[in-house]
This record gives C-alpha cells, structure tokens and sequence, in this order.
C-alpha cells in the first residue's frame, strides 16, 4: 500500500488586480519556478501541483472549496508572492478543510544591490505580503504549519515534506475505516474510549465484528493460497525446524489465518484491525504471524481491542511510508536499570511489526500462556537501532490526548535467546527516570506506536492540523515542565473546545 499514489498538493499563489497583466505573468512564471524546484527535491514525496495565480475573494474561495472536494488533494501551500490583501482569503481559508502550509519564501536568492528599482521591489513583495496573510490566519486561528526559506534550500523541501507527510497521515485517518474483532480486553481502562467522537474528531470509522465472522472466512480459505504462503514464509524468514516438521500444521494455520484476515480486511476497505486473546471465537491460534504481516504492509494493528492505537498506527505508518526505518506497534514491557545505561524493553504476546527488524526475522512456534488456544507462530527478531519516537493515545473523556517521546532504538545488551517474541530496546530521551515520571503524569497509554522511519516534528504537525493535545517528552522536558504543561493544557483544551 503506497498512500501517496495518485495524490497530490496544490500551490496556491497569491497577488491581486492592481499590478497589471505583465507582472501577473511574472508572478505567475515565478511560482511556476518555485513549484518545479520543490517538486525536485526527493524530501517532499508527493507531487506538487501548481494552481493558477489568485486575484480576489471568489477564486480563493472557489480553490478551496475544490482542493475540499478533490480526494487527490491531500493539503494545500499558499505563497504570497506579492501583496494579496488577506480579507480576500479570509472566506476562502473559513471553507478549507484540508491542511494548509503556508509557505514564506521569494522568487530570489540575493537582492540584486546595484540595479534594484521599484518595479523590482513592488513584484518581489513577499517580505510584507506575507506578514499579511499571516496576520489573517492567525486571526482567524487557522491550524498551518509556516515554513520560512528559499525554495533551493534543503531546509525548505524537509521542512515541506515533513508536512505533506502530515498531510497524508490527516487523509489516511479521515478514511480509515479499521474493524475490531471481539471487544476490548475486560476491566482494561486505557484500551477504552469514545468512537464516536473519534469518528468525529479524526474521521475514523470504528466497527466491531463479531471474531466468527471472520472465522468463515478463515475457514473458507483454499488449500492452494495456503500452499503459497507458506513458500513466501519459507522465502522470507529463517524458519525453525520444528515448522518443516512436525508441527507444520500449525505454521498452515497460521497462513490460513492471515490469507482470511488480508479477504476480510480488502473485502470491508479496512486499513487497521484489532483482536483480543479473550475473544478468539473459533479461531485455534491467536493471531501472530498474520497481523505482523499486516502491519508490514501498512495495515493498523492494536491488540486487546486497541482501536486508538491500531488507528494511530495505521496514520503514521502512512506518514512514514518510503522513509529508512519502520513503524509498529509497541508495548512498555520491563526495564533494565543498570548498570550501564538505562533502558527499555518493549514487546507484545506476538505482535510486532517486522518493519523494524534489525535482522531477517526468525519464524518460530511457541506456547502462549494466555488465551488457552493452540500454540501460535511467530516472527522472532529485535529492532534495529536509531532514533526514533514512541506515541500514545489516550481518550481524557473530554478529548483525545497524544503523548510523544523522542527516544534511541538500541541493540539489546546480549542475544535475548529464551525470549520467545519479538522486541524492541530503547532509551528515552531525556532519560528513562524522568521520560517515565512524564509519561505516567500525562496519562500516556502502555500500547504505542513505536517508529524509527519519522521525526517527531511529522507527528507535532499531524497533532497541530488535527487540533490534537500532544504531550512531547524531549530533551528539554523536566517532570516540572510536563507538569505545568499538563495544567496549561487542560485550561486550554477547555477553552479552545467551547461550549456546545
Ligand atoms: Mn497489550
């Protein structure tokens, strides 16, 4: 699944009548330059398709209402590249639904000293143009990320990439569509929250099925589709003994779930899922193998009935798509506290996505204590290391916040050879004692996204375009700091939401 096929981003530039016909043209050759050079660069991973020039209030409005209605459309840069008075946008900006960047920036490099005239100042305006159109969104409270640079600079086509990768992320929740298998695991209190406010907040559709429809399914699978996959898995990982022997039976079961999951799944349009091991139905073996191959594939996945987080995953996997690293599903598990550096250990029963893995992963079949089905097969692997971020959501009762840290993936200190999962090893940032002391304060949920193919700013950004809470943990962050943030953040959570 490549989410950035078929879409695009529309650039809008901006000017008005007084100037005339001839530096019309120029404004309009100028952005044309502009697009082309950030359309280059490899940073920004969907094309950018230039609009033309706008003049007055009934064409701004009138763009907008179209990059609404154009499901190509994933966000939209608007360039003020002369001076486009900002009442005229302000109909136009009330009407836009999808996210906006405003781009500060100007057709030159140097400023030509020598030869500079008015005719030069009053077509290369945009130093003040855009102070104008900044005031009016602002004003009008518009969520934008704003980013200042020439087009030629690095820095610019990153910092317009790390947003049109916010802007796919804001498209792939709006439309997910994610099925739950069985209901959350009982008494658990985080895994809970509001769907239809979800629904309404982030646009995702949140169903449940009942677990034996999709044992039908599974049940119904052929022989032959079996056959294949089971020779994909023999391709693919290091695949233990015991499953070429006698237990092959169970890695076929294990290839008949997840051929009935991918049928269930692409039949309904769904791009996230969840299960729960107290809820299998008819199911022989929890779910392991087939939903890391899910998950490898773009697909959301939280385990007991987990909808916040297998929706949260699916988005930034999404966001993610095409970057060095991987996104998967996460759970805080236990710690290691020294000596030597202090660190994480995350993991699940089965559940995690070889997006991430460090090494071929190993296919490998273990008893499960829990669930009291046959025993599931798995893939076996630890994380590869590098910088990465971690990211929960959890449902306060009045709104959805996001907690974030910014972390390092690890080697783990020696081969985890009697462990029978997957894993990741991790250290926080600033460092475990007091990521942990924030975390718990914020509320921060146990199930994570973990991933080490984005950049916390994607994830601010996709908080700020949706008008999400989000709690970061970074370098900066003392228990203190993430304390008073908390309290700020609740006043203003309370404000910005109004009265209904
Ligand atoms: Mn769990």
């Amino acid at each position: 699944m490549n989410p950035f096929d078929g879409r695009e981003i529309w650039f809008l530039t901006g000017s008005q009548g007084l100037y005339g016909e001839d530096t019309l043209a120029q404004v309009a050759a100028q952005s044309q330059q502009v697009v082309a050079q950030l359309d280059g660069s490899s940073d920004i991973p969907v094309p950018i398709a230039w609009r033309p020039v706008l003049t007055d209030a009934g064409g701004i409005k009138a763009v907008m209402i179209a990059a609404n209605a154009d499901d190509r459309c994933i966000g939209v840069i608007a360039w003020m590249h002369t001076f486009s008075p900002a009442k005229m946008w302000i109909s136009g900006l009330e009407a836009l639904r999808k996210p906006l960047l405003h781009l500060h920036t100007q057709a030159h490099r140097e400023l030509p000293w020598a030869t500079i005239d008015m005719d030069f100042m009053n077509l290369n305006q945009a130093a003040h143009g855009d102070r104008e159109f900044g005031y009016v969104q602002t004003r009008l409270g518009v969520a934008r990320t704003t980013v200042a640079g020439h087009a030629s600079e690095p820095r610019t086509a990153e910092r317009v990439g790390s947003w049109a990768r916010a802007a796919i992320a804001v498209a792939t929740m709006r439309n997910l569509r994610l099925a739950r298998f069985g209901d959350n695991m009982r008494d658990v209190a985080v895994t809970e929250g509001d769907k239809v406010e979800a629904e309404r907040h982030f646009g995702a559709s949140v169903n449940t099925y009942g677990v034996n429809d999709l044992v039908k399914v599974v049940d119904a699978v052929p022989e032959k589709a079996i056959d294949d996959l089971v020779e994909e898995y023999f391709e693919s990982y290091d695949v233990v003994d015991a499953l070429k022997g006698d237990r092959r039976e169970s890695l076929r079961y294990g290839a008949r779930i997840e051929a009935g999951l991918r049928t269930f799944l692409t039949d309904g349009g769904f791009g996230a899922f969840t299960t729960n091991f107290e809820d299998l139905g008819g199911l022989r073996q929890l779910p392991g193998l087939a939903v890391q191959r899910l998950m490898a594939d773009g697909y959301g996945f939280g385990g007991e009935g987990d909808w916040k987080t297998s929706m949260l995953l699916a988005t930034l996997k999404a966001a993610g798509h095409g970057l060095p690293g991987g996104t998967s599903f996460m759970e805080d598990y236990t710690y290691h506290l020294g000596p030597g550096p202090q660190r994480i250990l995350g993991a699940h029963m089965l559940e995690v996505c070889p997006s991430i893995a460090g090494q071929k992963p190993r296919l490998e079949i273990h008893p499960l204590g829990i669930g009291g089905r046959e025993d599931p097969v798995r893939l076996k692997f630890s994380a590869a290391p590098g910088p990465g971020v971690v990211v929960g959501m959890c449902d306060m009762g009045d709104r959805f916040r996001l907690v974030g840290n910014v972390i390092d993936v690890v080697e783990p200190d020696a081969e985890l050879t009697a462990l029978p999962v997957a894993c990741a090893v991790w250290e926080p940032h600033p460092d475990l004692a007091t990521s942990a002391e924030c975390w718990l304060m914020a509320g921060g949920p146990h199930h994570t996204v973990l991933s080490t193919a984005l950049d916390v700013a994607t994830v601010d950004q996709f908080a700020e375009l949706t008008r999400t809470e989000l709690v970061l943990i970074d370098e900066s962050s003392t228990p203190r700091s993430i304390r008073r943030e908390l309290k700020w953040n609740a006043a203003y959570q309370l404000l910005a939401g109004g009265l209904r």
